[in-house]
């Protein structure tokens, strides 16, 4: 299989701020152009792009392409399913939603310490096992955030999982809160294929500082930015497919262009990249990845991960020099649809549901002593 994934997350939008309105359109002419070049891997999930990713699938790729002639991920969420039944529910809503008949490959979404033990509460595994048994399901698997000792665990007692699905990116390589490296070491132990999620860290590797920016030109001044880091991920042995969330169609064809006859990195290479997550990791105030887990359950309707992002970068830029960035209005257009920074009340929601164990309340005071003054 070609190792790059078509995630279906964060697609083109005709409405900004509702990520429910997705171009259908321009997907439509970005699934043709990944499939062309041979590319057949896409993921979905439940609650991706305001809930609509499903529904895209269908009808970007389900309803337009052979159905042997593509592979198809999606995932159970723990927090969707409230009793036995209800995962049948899910997954037969699952089926509707997509067209696809059956799933090639089928997560249990989001594994972490939080998470795991409604899994295990509710035989998940077992039902997982099930479904392939019935072929509605091909390959059973698990995405997971949390610690490589958890992952050593739930590995050592559930070898009939195929694969699992991991945050790596060269900025979480070495990271102590996301341990990529360590957590990748346990999966290529048990001998499960890795998919690799977040390779660019929810955009963060496609704009880095410009000292990053000056090394990585200077290594090869044709490559984009971005294109690093989908191929740090991809140059891992154990790794099946790294998905990209691609936004545009010039996204997935820069994506395209080096991964159709993909090169693993040289020894070199990766010892630059090195050298360039130094350099992000000094700069990086908030280090979300824009998954927009934490925003649907908040009270207050704050958009976390928006303002995160217009905090970051503020926070790379010469505020001294500049005085006032275009980040500013954003902010400001933001507040009058949506809850202010200061608007969070504490009851930490958010922080029990998201991947990268931020802490979400006090990074909000950052961000409204920031930008409410
Ligand atoms: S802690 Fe604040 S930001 Fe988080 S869900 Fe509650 S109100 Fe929203
Ligand atoms: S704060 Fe956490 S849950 Fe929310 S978007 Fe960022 S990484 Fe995702």
């Amino acid at each position: 299989m070609k190792k790059l994934g078509f995630g279906l997350m964060r697609m083109p939008l005709t409405d900004p701020n509702n990520d429910a309105a997705v171009d259908i359109e321009q997907v439509k002419r970005m699934v043709d152009l990944f499939m062309e070049k041979g590319f057949t891997y896409f993921d979905t999930a439940i609650m991706y792009n305001g809930f609509a990713s499903q529904r895209v699938a269908k009808a970007a790729l389900v309803d337009r392409y052979p159905r042997d002639s593509f592979t198809l991920a999606t995932k159970l969420h723990s927090g969707f399913f409230h009793s036995l039944e209800d995962r049948d529910r899910v997954f037969n809503e699952q089926l509707a939603q997509t067209g696809a008949g059956y799933f090639d490959y089928y997560l249990l979404h989001g594994i972490e310490a939080g998470s795991y033990p409604k899994y295990e509460q509710y035989d998940c595994f077992n039902w997982l096992l099930d479904k392939r048994a019935k072929g509605l399901v091909k390959h059973a698997g698990f995405s997971f955030h949390d610690t490589p000792e958890l992952l050593d665990e739930i590995l050592t007692k559930h070898p009939e999982m195929e694969f699992v699905q991991l945050q790596i990116n060269y900025l979480d390589w070495e990271s102590e809160w996301i341990q990529s490296r360590a957590v990748y070491e346990v999966a290529v132990k048990h001998g499960k294929p890795v998919v690799v999620m977040e390779p660019v860290k929810g955009g963060t590797l496609a704009k880095v500082p410009q000292a990053a920016e000056a090394l990585l030109k200077a290594a090869n001044p044709d490559m984009s930015v971005p294109s690093w880091a989908i191929r740090f991920a991809a140059s891992l042995e154990n790794v099946m497919v790294v998905l990209s969330g691609m936004s545009n169609v010039d996204q997935m064809a820069d994506n395209l262009s080096y991964m159709a006859d993909f090169k693993p990195l040289t020894a070199d290479e990766k010892a630059m990249m090195e050298k360039v997550a130094g350099i992000i990791n000094e700069q990086i105030a908030v280090p979300c990845t824009g998954c927009s887990y934490c925003t649907e359950g908040c009270p207050m309707q704050i958009p976390i991960p928006k303002y995160f992002s217009l905090y970051n970068e503020d926070m790379r830029e010469n505020l001294e020099e500049k005085g006032w960035t275009i980040n500013q209005s954003y902010y400001e257009n933001l507040n009058g649809k949506f809850g202010k920074a200061s608007d969070c009340v504490g009851c930490g929601q958010c922080e029990g549901v998201c991947p990268q164990h931020l802490p979400i309340i006090d990074r909000l005071k950052d961000v409204a002593a920031h930008f409410e003054h």
